[in-house]
């Protein structure tokens, strides 16, 4: 381990820089924590099979920055993307539910809205309807009230006359 600094120099402690390069550690790098590009390094040092990295184009062997093996970054990738993929499929599987719902909401609106322009015509029959109502109402109403003046002087001649008055 060679000499590592206490804090970066955007203040960012060692300690914090390690978290971040562990947690970060997950599937095929795109960045390096340090904020360096990723390349692909192929090491042939001391081995028979030559092995194949992702790795910071900034790389020191001082923790902070993203060094990772090939096949394992690979394997991770892929692991993830099952779960993603498992997760859509669920996730596509309510969506094709909620999609009919919503298709059935929409031709419904859309037979409301053939229906409104009827309903609205229809109200309008209805609210005429009503007034020529009350206007009958207000009509025979006078006819019941000249109808028991003229009853109540029928009975009023009968009382005098002593004889039932049709006239
Ligand atoms: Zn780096």
């Amino acid at each position: 381990m060679s000499n590592p600094r206490n804090t970066d120099s955007d203040g960012t402690s060692y300690m914090e820089m390690i978290y971040l390069v562990n947690d970060s550690d997950f599937g095929i790098p795109e960045h390096c924590p340090c904020g360096s590009q990723i390349i692909i390094q192929i090491s042939t040092e001391a081995e028979a099979i030559p092995k194949k990295y992702f790795v910071c184009k900034d790389f020191k062997n001082n923790g902070l920055h993203r060094k990772k093996e090939w096949t394992e970054a690979i394997e991770d990738e892929t692991r993830c993307l099952k779960t993603k993929v498992g997760d859509n499929e669920s996730r596509m599987r309510s969506l094709g539910g909620l999609e009919y719902r919503i298709d059935g909401i929409d031709k419904a609106s859309q037979k409301n809205d053939g229906e409104i322009p009827h309903l609205g015509y229809q109200i309008d029959e209805i609210d005429k309807a009503s007034k020529k109502n009350a206007d009958e109402i207000a009509l025979l109403e006078a006819i019941i009230e000249k109808l028991y003046n003229i009853i109540m002087l029928h009975f009023l001649c009968m009382i005098h006359s002593g004889t039932p008055n049709y006239l």
